[in-house]
Order: C-alpha cells, then structure tokens, then sequence
C-alpha cells in the first residue's frame, strides 16, 4: 500500500512535469472507484495546473478554480505515458497535459480522484487530518502535547491519522526503534525528552524512505511495488527472530490494534 513516502516521491517526481502545463484532455475509464470520480472532473480540459501539494497521502492539484484530489489507495500508482499510449484494463483515469498523460492505474480501485471548488483544506477527507510529520511544526513539544492524557500504546499514537498524519505501520516501528522507545509504552509517559528523540526518529525515517524511493525513480513516476525499495533498509520491521540490528537480540513481534508490530526488548525499554 503507498505510504506517505511513496505519495511524497511520486508529487516529486510529478510536479516539474504538471505545473504550468493546461490540461487539455480528461479520459474516465472507469469511475467506479472508492467513491465516483465526479462529472466535473470531465470538464477539467483548458486548466492550467498551479502547484501541486501533498497533504497526508492525497495529493492536491490546484486548477485555480478548484482541486483535484487524488488518493493511490491500496494498490494504486501514477505514471506519465505519451498521449496515446494504449490503456491497460486496470488503468482508469487519464489527465492529458500537452505532450504527456498522467495516468492512474488502480486494479484494487480503492483510489480517488475527486475534485473540489470550495477550500481544499477544509474538504471532509482533508480537514480531520493531524500534523504533516516533515513540518517544522512538528516539534517534540508539539508531540508531547499531543500524546497528553493518552492511555493507547505508543505505537497506535503513531498511527493516529487525526493527531499526526502518515506514519505508517512500517514506519511506526522503524521510528520507535529508533528512538528506542518500547512501542508498547502508554503514550501519555512519553517524556518530553523521549519526544525529542522520536520526532528526530519520525523524520528520519520518512526522509530515508523518500531518499530511497527518490533514488530508484528513473523517468517514470510512481509507485508500483512501492513498499520494495525500503525493505533492505528496515531495521526492525518483519524482522521476527532476526538479530537487533544494534544489539544482536532477537526482534519481537507482537500485534497492536489488528496491525504487527516489530521490536527490539533491550533497545527498546
Ligand atoms: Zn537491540
């Protein structure tokens, strides 16, 4: 499933080849996705895009009167073909801008492409969003205020989409280990100076699963097999019965909230 860092990487690689270009043609092959690609969108053409911004893992491109939101859900990816390039089955929903397609495919269709005339950020699947974890808002005070009164475990506060957005499974571990906090831990203990150590842990570890999502781009864009380029590069996720990268000590899993959790007990304590 594309996480932050692949919906970061792929708005990277697209936004030189989209901003500033006018679209001049919309194909829906398909518009029964997670919710129906609405009528408007086939009356983009003659737009010129503006910028294109992530927020969580959708992707806003602003139209000037109005965003595309697009959302990669389970197995979705973005690529740019030459116009003309024959639509694969599972390739729903084209946006043509001059010389190049943007092109979503999606077999899984648990994508998005909605658009929105009124203020982006306040749209029902935006507004709700907690911090961007790459922000400089996100400070250890923040965090530590944030985790106030919590009785969930550390690990599920990660994860919590309203507090703080897009840290997700893989990185929740890879994160805790890193601050070498067990996932375990009530997050309302979470000392401030714990905090520091895991926003440093947070950011760290999204920006080397960009870096390493950056470096396998070629001219392409997206995130097919998504997950793939971070796995060398894990140090404590499905790693079960594998030795602590640090300390040699076999790594714990354990399931929190219905999702696997990967963990060293002596780094970790
Ligand atoms: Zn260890």
């Amino acid at each position: 499933m594309p996480e932050l860092p692949e919906v970061e990487v792929t708005r990277r690689g697209l936004a030189p080849h989209l901003i500033g270009q006018v679209i001049s043609a919309v194909a829906v092959r398909e518009p029964r996705l997670r919710w129906p690609i609405p009528r408007a969108v086939r009356g983009l053409a003659g737009r010129t895009v503006r910028s294109l911004r992530r927020r969580g893992k959708y992707l806003l491109v602003d139209c000037g009167d109005g965003h595309l939101i697009l959302h990669l859900g389970m197995s979705g990816s973005l690529r740019l073909v030459p116009p003309g390039t024959p639509a694969g089955k599972h390739d729903h929903f084209d946006l043509v801008l001059g010389e190049r397609c943007l092109r979503l495919r999606d077999p899984r269709r648990f994508g998005a492409v909605l658009w929105t005339d009124q203020d982006v950020d306040a749209h029902p699947l935006i507004a709700h969003l907690g911090i961007e974890p790459l922000s400089p808002a996100l400070t250890a005070a923040r965090l530590h205020k944030l985790s106030r009164g919590l009785r969930s475990p550390a690990k599920q506060f990660l994860m919590d989409a309203k507090r703080i957005v897009g840290v997700g499974n893989i990185y929740a571990s890879e994160s805790l280990f890193r601050a070498g906090i067990d996932p375990r831990k009530r997050a309302g203990r979470i000392s401030l100076a714990e905090a520091q150590k895991l926003v440093i842990a947070i950011k760290a570890t999204l920006r080397a699963a960009i870096k390493a999502g950056g470096s396998s781009l070629r001219d392409f864009v997206g995130s097919d097999g998504v997950s793939g380029y971070f796995q060398n590069r894990v140090l404590v996720y499905d790693r079960a019965g594998m030795p602590c990268r640090r300390c040699r000590t076999p790594i714990k899993r354990i399931v929190q909230g219905a999702r696997a959790t990967y963990y060293c007990p002596r780094c970790q304590s």
